[in-house]
């Protein structure tokens, strides 16, 4: 089934404006259509979650990624001192904004494990948590993944009371494998043309996929990007830089806009858990053992995952190299601990690298963006005039 309006007949704009509206809806629209045609929901916290488990069983996966909210209900619930994220997820699901049939979250960081527990205490509906392995240099990390994996499809099993097979889930890992391969289209785009596709659309085009069938979005993506390959846009004289920071809580779209105005943001880690996976998952064999090894051979990297082959300062430095990027906005959500722990050593990093960059911090519910523009077009300037 589809969840969207028809958009088919719509303009590219009209088409992204129809997006973004409905990202920036708290009421989670589309989810809700697809519980009102029957439809079950297995909502999941940030970073990555095998999404393939949930849709081989025929639930929507939802990435669970806040919304701009008053935490009434959950601020009742957390203490002050936390990101917001954590609160307005557990709001929307308080009000009944969206409506689980399980919930999962990986244990992140030491709010997102509180989030497990109270989540629990507060709804009917299982929750569970996924531990993706701690020590991914581990010899027996895939294996140790692979059960896990395991564990989780018989807890979804349990939800949808009829087994999840092998077969559903290669068939859910041939739509995930379409739908990272047009991701990484987008942001080829997005590196080589970065005037065609601005960091605030190519975010809608991309976020919109958390919350809409795999299929649909697939269907989306394939119609939209080649209209974008025609858009009638002019490259401008715009520093190319990578926007780190936007592993877990979002920024609101505005400030992506903002800053679409004076750069070209040429990567990002925004909603990087769709993206996690680098390749495509093999579809022949164990479609667990594939997920497990894809997770680790073949991801990307974000402050919340630990494996020591993958440096992130190092990784940060070859997303800036690849993008043929000239700077670096470091980003960081307020109270995100490891986020703003990054920060340090990012900045070291590029300051031994001599890459300049511009430090920041966001809240998803802010809605003043002139202070941070105004101190991003001196920046820009500083590094284009210097
Ligand atoms: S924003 Fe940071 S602190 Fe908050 S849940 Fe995400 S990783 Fe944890």
């Amino acid at each position: 089934m589809t969840v969207l309006e028809p958009w088919t007949h719509k303009p590219l704009d009209e088409v992204l404006e129809q997006l973004r509206d409905l990202l920036e809806d708290p009421d989670y629209p589309t989810v809700g259509r697809w519980r009102a045609a029957g439809g079950r929901v297995l909502g999941h916290f940030q970073v990555y979650f095998p999404e393939e488990i949930a849709h081989a069983a025929g639930l929507l996966p939802l990435t669970v990624r806040g919304a701009q909210v008053e935490a009434r209900q959950a601020e009742a619930r957390f203490g002050s001192y936390l990101c917001s994220i954590i609160k307005t997820s557990l709001e929307l699901a308080l009000s009944n904004r969206i409506e689980l049939a399980m919930f999962v979250t990986p244990p992140i960081c030491d709010a997102a494990r509180n989030l497990a527990a109270v989540w629990g205490r507060n709804f009917p509906h299982p929750c569970e948590i996924l531990y993706l392995p701690q020590n991914a240099n581990s010899a027996h990390a895939a294996d140790y993944l692979r059960h896990e994996y395991d564990r989780l499809r018989r807890a979804v099993e349990g939800v949808v009371g009829r087994p999840v097979t092998d077969d559903d889930l290669r068939r859910s890992l041939v739509v995930f494998n379409e739908n990272r391969r047009l991701l990484r289209a987008l942001y080829a785009i997005k590196r080589q043309r970065p005037w065609l596709l601005p960091a605030d659309d190519a975010y809608v085009l991309t976020a919109i996929g958390g919350c809409i069938p795999r299929e649909e979005h697939n269907t989306l993506l394939r119609t939209l990007l080649p209209q974008f390959e025609v858009r009638p846009t002019r490259a401008q004289d715009r520093l190319r830089v990578v926007f780190e920071g936007g592993f877990c809580e979002q920024p609101p779209i505005d400030l992506l806009r903002a800053i679409a105005q004076s750069c070209y943001v040429v990567d990002d880690d925004l909603m990087i858990g769709l993206r996690w996976i680098t390749g495509d998952v093999e579809t022949a064999g164990d479609p667990l053992r594939n997920l497990a090894d894809a997770y680790l051979e073949r991801s990307s990297y974000s402050a919340v995952q630990h494996d020591l082959r993958k440096p992130k300062e190092q990784m940060l430095l070859e997303r800036i190299r690849k993008a043929g990027a000239g700077a670096a906005i470091l980003t960081a959500a307020k109270m995100c601990e490891p986020g703003l722990d990054e920060q340090v050593s990012y900045s070291k990093a590029l300051d031994e690298a001599g890459i300049p960059y511009f430090i920041s911090e966001f809240e998803e519910s802010m809605t003043s963006f002139d202070h941070l523009q105004i101190q991003l077009e001196t920046f820009v300037e500083n590094v284009l005039f210097a």
